[in-house]
C-alpha cells in the first residue's frame, strides 16, 4: 500500500485543521480524499488548514510569512460563513483553489496582483474535476 493510499484510508488523522468547525474540517477531509495521489501527499505533508471570517473564502500564505523559516510549507486560512452562503460543490472548488496555488508553488506576498497565478490556479482546480467558484476564471481576474 503506498503512502497517498494510507492517507486516504485514514485521512482524518493525517491532516492539520487549526480552527473549530466540524462542517468545514469534513469537507476538507472530502476533497483531500478526491484528489490525485501527488496533491493529496503534497496537501498533508506540507498544508496546515484553518478558518478565518471574513470576506475572504481562503487565502494560502507560504508559511515563511510566519516564522521565516522553510518555504515549503503553506498555511491555508478558510472562511467559515461561506458554509452558509455556497453549495458544497462550490465550497470544495474554493478549497481545491488554495491547494491548487500550494501546488504550484504560489506565493501571495511576493505574486500579489499577479493575475495569472489566479488563472493557473483556477485551471488546475478544473483539471481535478472540481466546479464552481474556486475554478472560475471571471471571479479571480478581477481580484
Ligand atoms: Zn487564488
Amino acid at each position: 500500500m503506498d503512502i497517498a493510499e494510507v492517507y486516504r484510508n485514514d485521512i482524518w488523522g493525517n491532516f492539520v485543521y487549526l480552527g473549530d468547525d466540524q462542517d468545514l474540517e469534513l469537507l476538507i477531509g472530502d476533497v483531500l480524499v478526491r484528489l490525485p495521489d501527488q496533491p493529496l501527499l503534497k496537501a498533508i505533508d506540507s498544508c496546515v488548514f484553518g478558518s478565518v471570517g471574513r470576506s475572504n473564502q481562503g487565502l494560502t500564505l507560504p508559511a515563511n510569512v510566519l516564522n521565516g523559516g522553510e518555504a515549503e510549507s503553506w498555511l491555508i486560512l478558510l472562511d467559515d460563513a461561506m458554509l452558509a452562503s455556497k453549495q458544497t460543490e462550490d465550497i470544495q472548488s474554493v478549497i481545491a483553489h488554495e491547494i491548487a496555488h500550494a501546488y504550484l508553488g504560489h506565493d501571495r506576498v511576493a505574486d500579489a496582483g499577479d493575475v495569472s497565478i489566479e488563472l493557473d490556479a483556477c485551471r488546475q482546480v478544473r483539471e481535478w474535476g472540481f466546479q464552481g467558484s474556486g475554478a472560475d476564471d471571471l471571479r479571480h481576474s478581477s481580484e
